[in-house]
């Protein structure tokens, strides 16, 4: 499925739903998350609807790197400082117990000044 008409991050990489966009290819789309941990926390998710990595096969390694990749490029776009002193953490919830509460596949990346409110 490309697409799932009930997920509310398909909804957003479609434009049904606001969100405030980092990035987008032909492959992802990046957002800031609504309710931040970190002073920096967007997420990085596949445009094709992917509901975890539970579901990720080898046909999707090519992707799964892409996202790494690009991870630490936007991270420090969005005012990550860098390594070693800054840096960031990349984060995927993955079902129930896993913390999953949004079932398209996404990657937290998030990074700023500590205290953080979570994480
Ligand atoms: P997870 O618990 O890993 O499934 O994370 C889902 C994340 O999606 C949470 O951090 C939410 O704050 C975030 N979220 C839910 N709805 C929206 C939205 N409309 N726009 C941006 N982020 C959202
Ligand atoms: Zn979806």
């Amino acid at each position: 499925m490309s697409s799932d008409p009930n997920c509310i991050f398909c909804k957003i990489i479609e434009g049904k739903i606001p969100s405030r966009k980092v990035y987008e290819d032909d492959e992802l789309f990046v957002f800031h998350d609504i309710a931040p941990w970190a002073p920096i926390h967007f997420m990085i998710v596949p445009k094709r609807h992917i509901p975890s990595m539970a579901q990720v096969t080898a046909d999707d390694a090519g992707l799964l790197g892409r996202i790494m990749t690009l991870a630490p490029k936007l991270a420090i776009e969005q005012g990550c400082r860098p390594y070693p002193d800054g840096g960031f953490r990349i984060v995927v919830n993955t079902g129930a117990e896993g913390g999953q509460e949004v079932h398209h596949l996404h990657v937290h990346v998030m990074g700023g000044p500590r205290p953080w409110l979570r994480g």
